[in-house]
């Protein structure tokens, strides 16, 4: 299973990935007044990559996830330290 990694340090808000989605599992959130880029539904991620591949700033990556994904998307499932 692979699930997008979004660097939101980097995400600009712009939406181009939320609008890419076809499971609509990206949302735009305001995290410490800005805008940044939310996978609030990780379970229900197809794993396409079209998010990736869409977002003009390179801010998401796709990662192998090794355990099952979190709803609350604190964690970043199967990432190393
Ligand atoms: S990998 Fe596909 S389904 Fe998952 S968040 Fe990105 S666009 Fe949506
Ligand atoms: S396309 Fe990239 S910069 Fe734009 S909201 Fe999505 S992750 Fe952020």
């Amino acid at each position: 299973m692979r699930l997008p990694h979004i660097d939101t340090n980097r995400c600009t808000g712009c939406g181009w990935c939320v609008a890419a989605c076809p499971p609509r599992v990206l949302s735009l959130q305001v995290q410490a007044w800005r805008k940044r880029s939310v996978l609030h539904a990780p379970e229900a991620c197809t794993g396409c990559s079209l998010c990736e591949r869409r977002c003009p700033f390179g801010v998401i990556n796709m990662v192998k996830t090794s355990s099952a994904p979190t709803r609350d998307g604190s964690e970043d499932p199967g990432l190393g330290p």
